[in-house]
């Protein structure tokens, strides 16, 4: 396969969205590492991500969206989860929430929650609107590697094994987003990252 490397444009993200709703991967910068899309509910398109990392399919994925709307068929929502989003969306915060059935299995790697973020990179949110679908994204490496913060590591990854890759620059961040669950009867963190554990306890205690 012929890997594009484009910088963002008008153009670049018309194409990585119609390659999205076609069930391609596209790799695409966030605030946090570059992360290795597909179309969230579209379990080939899932599979995919998994081929192209080498990543084993009992590690789930993080569904990205735009607008919280996009939600209603991903997971169920609870008050702790709605401040949270208030709080810290756009932005580095992972929230794990009880999954609705439309999710594939290939995403939540068979569990009963599914992991959702809102990220604040302005060319990832502009991806996400484009094709406005939810879409899985791990780091855009391959398994085992460094999480990618330039674009030269996702090619040096990912050529060959995916058509586009969206040339962002830089992420800024440089580490993975925070990780919480809100699912059972008690919230848990399980992976700190850019929102600190003080900022989540200052919004939900
Ligand atoms: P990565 O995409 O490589 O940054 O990894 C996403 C991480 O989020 C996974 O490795 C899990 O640690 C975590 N995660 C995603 N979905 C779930 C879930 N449903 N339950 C618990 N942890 C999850
Ligand atoms: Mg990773």
């Amino acid at each position: 396969m012929n890997t594009q490397l484009l910088p963002a444009t008008d153009e670049s993200l018309a194409l990585a969205a119609r390659l999205l709703a076609d069930g391609q991967l596209v790799a695409f910068p966030t605030e946090t590492v570059y992360g290795l899309g597909a179309h969230a509910m579209d379990a080939q398109a899932v599979l995919g991500i998994f081929a192209a990392k080498g990543r084993p399919a009992d590690n789930p994925l993080i569904v990205h969206i735009h607008d919280r709307s996009q939600l209603e068929v991903i997971c169920e929502v609870n008050e702790q989860a709605l401040r949270l989003m208030d709080a810290f969306w756009p932005g580095p915060l992972t929230i794990i929430l009880p999954r609705k059935d439309a999710v594939p299995d290939e995403v939540t790697a068979r569990l009963d929650t599914v992991a959702v973020r809102m990220p604040s990179h302005p060319v990832a949110m502009a991806l996400l609107k484009a094709c406005n679908l939810p879409i899985a994204a791990p780091s855009a490496n391959r398994s085992g590697k460094p999480s990618p913060t330039s674009v030269r590591y996702v090619f040096d990854d990912m050529d060959g094994r995916i058509p586009l890759i969206i040339d962002g620059g830089e992420s800024d961040v440089g580490l993975e987003s925070t990780v919480i669950s809100l699912a059972g009867d008690r919230r848990c963190s399980l992976r700190p990252g850019g929102v600190t554990q003080a900022m989540l306890e200052a919004v939900i205690g």
